[in-house]
């Protein structure tokens, strides 16, 4: 990258508060010439969380996945401030950020508080539990890299302590039980992860267990992935049944015990799933600090799901906030591909409201030199113009996942129609969609390299 442009304190501050989908959208496209930015999250680096489900089980490794938010911002026009820290308030009225580093190691400084002009506000949200006792204790969700981790090594350790001499039965049984409470498309997809890895690997490695082995996965709902269509539905059930993948519609979890878990199927019976590893993704909920934020601006913060924005993204009840993807209560749903495209359109809409300012500024100096009236009513029109800012738009370029055993599905909008395509093409058509989506030619070559280490070598079975 070239020079980059020195922090100038004229210019406004953008403060961009976390790296996920909608912040580095926005980030990737910025032209930050007229801005100084800062960006604050927890985590140094951006997740590209569409292939997370692969990490559970080694078809690829965390890293591969992952990208250093410096790589992107190194790239923008003037020099960028990137803070891993968490914010903790946001104060709408003062127009300030407070944040903590809150990782294991400190320094004398680990909390401070800066000023914005304006506020990029993705914080995304957190896991949605409903109060429901006992998950937060006893289950691992699939939401960060760390996530990830702990799946896959929590994997082994059952099989270990399956293994273990003299393990009873009922033991073996409990411990090689896998239950995934969710059936919406992270569920689904990292029960066909599973079930690649007992396939591939582990029938090779531990053939007296492999058969053993249970995936069962329970889903409140009268059927999986309710945002697909009907056809592509029932081939994800038919393609579970086929892999022994047991899905228990109908059925709500109630409580969480430490090996058990008690659910409600639609005869109102109280049904038992005993497991050794409980993978919980029943969807989203906002974040502390976001509801801190609602409940700041309460008289037009009403909604529970998440923040209200207006059709420009700005937050409706405070000044100079914009806010998108999960922390938002929107029409659309919760998915990478809305965040992105809301983090382009406000990249856009940065650079009109610094043309707007600098034309503002053109005329304010024309009016104080006594320009002519022609000119000042172009400088004028001008400023109309660049206030003139489309609403965003959504083009919704349709839906993937993948389903196991080499299959994926995808329901994609075709001319007015909609395509829904299943089964071994399409899988290699979501391996292409996904390495092509990926952000930088490094990660592009690093998952493009597992996926063959994973083919020719098989996935590694050390609990690491
Ligand atoms: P995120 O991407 O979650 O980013 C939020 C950011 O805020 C993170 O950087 C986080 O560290 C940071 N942050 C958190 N708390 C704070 C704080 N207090 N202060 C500052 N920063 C903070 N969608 C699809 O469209 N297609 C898919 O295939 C797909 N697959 C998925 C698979 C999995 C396993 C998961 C979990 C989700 C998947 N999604 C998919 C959904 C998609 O990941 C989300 O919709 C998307 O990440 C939302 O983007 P976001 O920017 O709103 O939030
Ligand atoms: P989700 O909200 O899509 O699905 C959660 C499921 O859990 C729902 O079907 C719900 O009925 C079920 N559920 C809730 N409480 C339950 C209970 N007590 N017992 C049993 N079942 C219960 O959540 P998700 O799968 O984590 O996805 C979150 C978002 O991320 C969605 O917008 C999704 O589209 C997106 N995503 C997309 C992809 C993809 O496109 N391939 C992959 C992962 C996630």
């Amino acid at each position: 990258p070239g020079e980059q442009l020195p922090h100038d304190p004229s210019l406004p501050t953008v403060v961009v508060l976390g790296n996920g989908w909608g912040s580095t959208a926005f980030l990737k496209d910025l032209d930050n010439t007229g801005y100084n930015v800062v960006v604050i999250s927890p985590r140094n680096y951006f997740l590209f969380t569409p292939l997370l489900p692969s990490v559970t089980v080694g078809t690829l490794s965390s890293r591969s996945i992952l990208e250093p938010t410096r790589f992107l911002t190194r790239h923008l026009k003037r020099k960028t401030e990137v803070y891993e820290g968490e914010v903790y308030e946001v104060d709408p009225e003062k127009k300030t950020v407070r944040f903590i580093d809150n990782s294991e190691i400190k320094g004398a400084v680990s909390g401070t508080e800066i000023p914005y002009d304006y506020l990029v506000y993705a914080v995304g949200a957190e896991n949605q539990t409903f109060g429901i006792k006992g998950v937060n204790e006893n289950a691992c969700f699939l939401k960060e890299v760390w996530d990830a981790e702990k799946i896959r090594t929590r994997i082994m350790d059952c099989i270990e302590a399956a293994n273990f001499a003299g393990q009873p039965q009922s033991e073996i049984d409990r411990l090689l039980s896998f239950v995934v409470v969710g059936g919406g498309p992270t569920g689904v997809e990292y029960a066909g992860e599973l079930h690649d890895f007992l396939k591939e690997d582990l029938g090779n490695w531990y053939p007296e267990l492999a058969d053993k082995i249970n995936i069962t996965l329970i889903e409140a709902l009268p059927s999986v992935l309710p945002m697909f269509s009907k056809q592509l539905i029932d081939y994800t059930m038919d393609s579970f049944k086929e892999n022994k993948i047991d899905i228990a519609t109908k059925t709500m979890v109630k409580e969480v015990k430490e090996k058990v878990v008690v659910a409600q199927n639609e005869k109102k019976e109280i049904v038992e799933y005993p497991y050794g590893l409980l993978v919980w993704a029943t969807g989203n909920t906002a974040r502390q600090v976001t509801r801190d934020l609602m409940s700041r601006l309460s008289s037009t913060q009403n909604s529970r799901r998440g923040l209200l924005v207006d059709e420009h993204m700005r937050l409706i009840g405070a000044d100079g906030i914009f806010a998108m993807g999960d922390c938002t209560a929107t029409n659309y749903a919760p998915t990478a591909q809305v965040a992105s495209q809301q983090g382009k359109y406000l990249a856009r809409v940065m650079s009109k409201l610094h043309k707007k300012d600098q034309l503002l500024k053109e005329l304010e100096q024309a009016k104080q030199a006594g320009a002519e009236p022609a000119k000042l009513d172009s400088l004028a029109n001008a400023v109309i113009r660049a206030s003139n800012i489309a609403p965003f738009h959504y083009s919704h370029q349709g839906s993937l996942a993948y389903i196991g055993s080499d299959k994926a599905i995808a329901d994609l909008p075709v001319f007015s129609g909609n395509l829904a395509a299943a089964g071994l093409a399409t899988y290699y058509f979501w391996r292409s969609a996904y390495i092509s989506q990926l952000f930088s030619l490094r990660n592009r070559v690093l998952v493009a390299t597992d996926w063959l280490k994973t083919k020719v070598l098989g996935r590694d079975v050390s609990r690491a």
